[in-house]
């Protein structure tokens, strides 16, 4: 087997097989949904939003990139934060997108936010090394995390210059149960009249869509 391997390793560039090849997959996660609307605010209704926005991204990464775009759910349903975490658990995604609409701060907050989940100190108990091997692990998902979220915000920033509220990391049930990298998008706010008025105009969530998928192509694209 290993030998066969190093071969197929060998001549696979000759063929003119390499990274193109590699296949990812992005989990989507529209958040909320059924009976959880998420922000109400005016004609929008957070469920909505974050549900067409992923099937936009779906839409958009069907038109040629190296990674496929599945949905936590792409009907208007009810779905807890444990039943997302398995969700990814069973398909153990390259990456997970959970898209939120922010409201708040104030009706002057405004903007485009990111979230990965927070870095933690290795846990208690000195020379357990299978801890300490566990949060090394984590950690590389976190630094993944971060990467991602760097490209996605200057993806982002194409579509909403100057709108970025900066990347931050918060204690997230979901983000918090991950082994993969992840990130919460929130596009903008449902409280600040303008946010609202773009975020509820097709053609700019078909924009925030396809700025997602150039983020994340750009993310795999340079991974090390
Ligand atoms: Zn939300």
């Amino acid at each position: 087997m290993f030998t066969l391997t190093l071969l197929i390793m060998g001549i696979a560039p000759l063929l003119g097989l390499g990274a193109q090849q590699k296949r990812y997959t992005v989990l989507i996660d529209p958040a909320h949904g059924g009976n959880e609307t998420g922000v109400l605010a005016d004609k929008l209704r957070e469920k909505d939003l974050t549900m067409n926005i992923a099937l936009l991204i779906r839409q958009e990464a069907q038109k040629g990139t190296n990674f496929d775009i599945q949905l936590i759910r792409s009907t208007d349903r009810t779905i807890t934060i444990l039943e997302r975490s398995k969700a990814v658990g069973e398909l153990h995604p390259d990456c997970l997108l959970s898209i939120h609409v922010n409201a708040g701060f104030g009706k002057k907050a405004a903007g485009y936010e990111l979230y990965f989940p927070g870095f933690r100190q290795t846990v208690a108990g000195g020379g357990d090394s299978t801890a300490i091997l566990k949060d090394m692990e984590k950690n590389s998902y976190l630094n993944d995390s971060v990467r991602l979220a760097q490209h996605i915000q200057a993806s982002l920033e194409m579509v909403f210059p100057r709108k970025g509220r900066g990347l931050r990391d918060a204690p997230n049930p979901l983000l918090d149960a991950l082994t993969i990298p992840g990130l919460i998008v929130e596009v903008g706010f449902a409280t600040h009249t303008e946010d609202r008025r773009n975020l509820t105009d097709e053609e700019i969530q078909k924009a925030v869509a396809r700025a997602l998928v150039r983020g994340l192509r750009e993310y795999f694209h340079k991974a090390p």
